[in-house]
């Protein structure tokens, strides 16, 4: 798979396949995040590619200095990155129309560690009503 082709619709895959390809253990959360916007697990709307955490939406970083166990996590990651290791994708929402380009959907630890070392991200990127990807509809 070509890490680079952000916005080409036809190599968007869903929510199932990404999940073949990287299995993740918050699978039921991201699924329910994306049923939210009325795409189902098997519709294609995600392609990878490879993101600077300065871009994603700061919202959604870790800030709570009391979460030992989360904290201790992200120290754990942030080793990772220094040492090259490769992480797993996040799940990020692509948004047209905010002032950051991208939301997390999933994968707060691994979002937060990228940010402290100012490194770059595999994500997932969902296209709901963009870059050729299915429309968002209201869940009755
Ligand atoms: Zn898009």
């Amino acid at each position: 798979m070509d890490a680079e082709t952000e916005h080409s619709a036809s190599s968007l895959l869903s929510l199932n396949m990404t999940d073949h390809l990287y299995p993740d253990h918050d699978f039921s959360s991201t699924a329910d995040n994306l049923w939210h916007y009325g795409i189902d697990q098997d519709v294609p709307c995600f392609s990878l590619c490879t993101v600077s955490s300065a871009r994603v939406d700061p919202g959604q970083l870790l800030d709570d200095p009391d979460a030992f166990e989360s904290q201790e996590k992200v120290s754990s990651l942030q080793e990772a990155i220094r040492s090259g290791e490769p992480l797993p994708p996040v799940y990020l929402l692509h948004t047209v129309s905010s002032s950051h380009e991208y939301y997390l959907f999933e994968g707060m630890h691994r979002f937060t560690a990228s940010h402290r070392e100012q490194a770059e991200m595999l994500a997932w990127l969902a296209h709901i009503g963009c870059c050729g990807g299915p429309a968002p509809t209201e869940r009755a």
